[in-house]
């Protein structure tokens, strides 16, 4: 595929709230352990409100789309991942405009503004245990990708495998912000929920894109 259009942009997040919905028990079982046990139920309530506010009609343009789907998670989901989710939907929308398509590097231009949208917001940085470290390294491996030549397909799936890779090295640290902060060193051991739910969203990404 040479472009991403509205349609596979809206088929990603309808693939993003069936996977998150299909493992909100996992999710919740993470936040369990060093949180209060509610990501799965704040990503699959947040997801149900989109797919209900996007109904069966897909916007004409990236920016009405994404922006519908952050507007819809800040004021749907009340724990940290709303506003930081919603957040990303946002400025990825604003980053993409009002076109009816994006090509690889206007893909790859707007998941980095929604990426530094989360970090404008929740101030995390690299190795505090939250979603920015799956999610930093997979929009680092599709610019590296795409300036390498890869097609869009390719650095797509390259950035969801960074995404589990940012995930699985979460386990070892101890969180620096968020909830599962107050822990301390308890906290080191367990992957971090967000970070879990950011690869289920490269990796929805990838395979919308296939
Ligand atoms: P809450 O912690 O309010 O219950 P969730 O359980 O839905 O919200 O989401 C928790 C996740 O949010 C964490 O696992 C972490 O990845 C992410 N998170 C929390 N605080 C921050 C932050 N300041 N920056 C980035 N991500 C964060
Ligand atoms: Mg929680
Ligand atoms: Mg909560």
């Amino acid at each position: 595929m040479a472009a991403v259009d509205t349609a596979v942009l809206a088929d990603w997040v309808s693939r993003f709230g069936a996977a998150v919905t299909e493992k909100r028990d996992w999710l919740t079982e993470l936040d369990s352990a060093i949180g209060d046990a509610d990501h799965g139920a704040n990503m699959a309530r947040g997801m149900s409100a989109v797919s209900e506010k996007l109904g069966a009609s897909t916007p004409a343009t990236v920016d009405e789309l994404l922006k519908t789907v952050g507007m819809t998670l800040v004021s749907s989901v009340g724990g940290a991942s709303g506003p930081l989710y919603g957040t990303f939907f946002l400025r990825m929308g604003m980053a993409a405009g009002a076109v009816s398509e994006l090509d690889g590097p206007a893909l790859a231009a707007a998941l980095r503004a929604g990426l530094d949208g989360i970090v404008a917001r929740g101030k995390a940085e690299a190795g505090d245990k939250t979603m920015f470290d799956a999610m930093a390294p997979a929009v680092d491996a599709l610019d590296t990708a795409l300036a390498g030549g890869a097609s869009v397909v390719d650095a797509a799936r390259t950035a969801a495998d960074a995404a589990a890779a940012g995930r699985d090295a979460t386990l070892p640290l101890v969180a620096r912000k968020g909830r599962a902060s107050y822990l301390g060193e308890r906290s080191a051991g367990h992957l971090d929920p967000g970070a879990a739910s950011t690869a289920i969203l490269f990796d929805t990404l990838a395979a919308a894109v296939e």
